[in-house]
């Protein structure tokens, strides 16, 4: 069986892969890997990673010289991967594709519905014996237009809640999804979309085409008002640009799970610190935004699914079967 050396281990993580273990030595490790801490994997053949550990080429070549020959993501994404290295070095890299697209659809259909009706403020509002409706008035999400970036797993099922809600909306996708399309979504281009909707989510992966698809020339193609939706990667909103459109009451909300500079502030309580990224700072002082930090695959449906494909493609890897979730060079 196989030594893992597990990075950025959180304790709520240790749960699941204890129980879905059958005999891996998973070494759990609380640093974020980098070219730093790549040698604590020393012993182990395979680093179990997540979506902020460092994997450039450095870090990899240190990995590969101690011994490991599998990188294990376990998330979806992988633009945290130099995967052209990755292939140069002969490191196999897995990933989990699918784990509930429904945990982070529901979590964006939960940031909008808090946004917009103001639940979260109501919340604290209540507790203290307040019990005046001044400054929650919301917006019905009914017969709004939504834009999807993006109609992979997550942005079909978010444009399907969407479509139950009784909004209009518009989708744009490499790949148009015709089972979405015949469901009643309309594929436009993203001009239209930007132009048209009253509502932005984006669920397209963080690639060099989408870095920053949000940004000063994108903002101004927008409706003033609009609602913008962020829970795939941080660097898809170019973040300065976005704070200077909601100083200016061009976005009328915005929320985000993810966030550009998210490494070494989210995952961490960091309560009894001085907060040093003055972006966030800045974000965190708008009554029209919401910030969470990383939670939409945070549900035990997830969890679970994460902890047993991780360790099937280690099963894999080790029997030298072909790996299913390879990520291709
Ligand atoms: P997916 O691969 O099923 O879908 C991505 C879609 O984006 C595909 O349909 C693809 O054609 C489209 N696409 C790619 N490049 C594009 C471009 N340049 N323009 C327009 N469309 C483009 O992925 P998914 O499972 O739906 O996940 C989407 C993203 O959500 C992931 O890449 C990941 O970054 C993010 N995510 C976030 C969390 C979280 O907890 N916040 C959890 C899981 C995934």
């Amino acid at each position: 069986m196989a030594g893992i050396a597990f990075f950025s281990a959180r304790p709520y993580e240790r749960t699941f892969f204890d129980r879905e273990n059958s005999g891996h030595s998973l070494n759990y490790l609380d640093a974020p890997l980098d070219e730093k801490t790549a040698r604590l994997a020393a012993g182990s053949s395979v680093v179990c990673a997540f979506v902020n550990d460092h994997l450039d080429r450095l870090t990899m070549q240190i990995l590969k010289e101690n011994g490991i020959g599998l990188i294990a993501l376990r998330c979806a994404g992988f633009n945290n991967v130099d995967l052209k290295a990755a292939a140069e070095l002969g490191l196999p890299v897995v990933r989990v594709p699918a784990y509930s697209p429904y945990a982070v659809a529901e979590h964006t259909l939960a940031l909008l519905l808090t946004l917009c009706r103001k639940t979260h403020r109501a919340f604290n509002r209540v507790r203290e014996g307040n019990f005046s409706l001044d400054g929650l008035m919301g917006f019905d999400i009914h017969g709004k237009t939504v834009g999807v970036l993006g109609t992979g797993k997550i942005g079909a099922i978010f444009s399907r809640i969407m479509l139950g809600m009784g909004c209009r909306v518009l989708a744009y996708d490499l790949r148009p999804d015709t089972a979405l399309e015949q469901a009643g979504v309309l594929y436009v281009d993203i001009d239209r979309l930007f132009a048209e909707s009253d509502i932005i989510s984006l669920h397209t992966p963080l690639l060099p085409q989408t870095q920053h698809i949000i940004n000063a020339t994108t903002l101004a193609k927008m409706k003033k008002g609009v609602v913008i939706l962020n829970t795939s990667r941080g660097a898809l909103l170019d973040t300065k640009a976005v704070v200077r459109a909601l100083k200016s009451e061009h976005i009328g909300g915005l929320a985000i799970d993810v966030y550009e500079q998210e490494e070494g502030l989210f995952f961490q309580d960091l309560s009894g610190r001085i907060l040093q990224d003055d972006t966030i700072a800045r974000l965190l002082t708008f009554p029209n935004v919401l910030v969470t930090a990383h939670q939409a695959f945070f549900t035990d449906t997830a969890m679970q699914q994460i902890a047993q494909t991780t360790l099937r493609n280690i099963d894999d890897w080790q029997a030298g079967k072909p790996l299913i979730n390879l990520v291709p060079g």
